[in-house]
């Protein structure tokens, strides 16, 4: 079982503060989350640059992913080095995740910019039902949709500095490896855990 924070903004977010080197040293750092996914906004510039850095480390793993900005709400693909073709309607990004052997997830539905009542009808793969970032009413109505539609339940950050890293987590059935975590999640191996408090520095 490895644990790992699904939903992380670095600099290539226009709206975060933690930089690559930020990341890979608080994972590094980190005594058991050891597996960390970059998911700017509506960019993939990051990956390669958080990947060079955490490449020393063997015991760490960075997943390439984006959190897409559609109309009708926030997407997260995991797996993905690339961007979706446009435009970027929620039936083409999940198309996308899924021709690609991607994980589409409904991110914070229940938040601004969440897909809400649309995440039903739009065929992702899993439901973030923890964000870091969202009440603990909005993250309990996503966990009772994803219990609802027998989707897979994951747990993010959706950190955008540096302190708020880890706030939340998914422990995932499978070694570090993008593959075996995708393989896993897709099977619902998983387990959101919300953490006390992300590690201060
Ligand atoms: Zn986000």
């Amino acid at each position: 079982m490895i644990r790992a924070d699904l939903h992380i903004h670095t600099t290539f977010s226009d709206d975060s503060q933690t930089t690559p080197k930020d990341l890979v040293e608080r994972l590094v750092a980190h005594p058991s989350i050891k597996a960390a996914a970059v998911t700017d906004h509506d960019s993939v510039k990051g990956i390669r640059i958080v990947q060079a850095l955490a490449k020393p480390y063997a015991d760490v793993l960075i997943l390439p992913g984006v959190e897409i900005s559609t109309p009708q709400g926030d997407i997260v693909i995991l797996g993905a080095e690339e961007m979706p073709p446009k435009p970027w309607t929620v039936g083409n990004v999940v198309d996308f995740a899924k021709r690609n052997a991607y994980l589409s997830i409904a991110a914070h539905p229940f938040r601004e910019w969440g897909l809400g009542e649309a995440t039903r009808t739009s065929n992702v793969d899993a439901i973030e039902v923890l964000n870091g970032g969202s009440s603990a009413s909005a993250n309990e109505q996503a966990h009772e949709l994803a219990v609802e539609l027998g989707l897979p339940g994951v747990a993010g950050s959706d950190s955008h500095k540096p302190s708020e890293l880890f706030s939340a987590y998914t422990e995932v059935k499978a070694g570090l490896n993008v593959d075996e975590i995708l393989r896993a999640v897709r099977k619902g191996l998983v387990k959101a855990v919300l953490s006390d408090k992300s590690i201060r520095f």
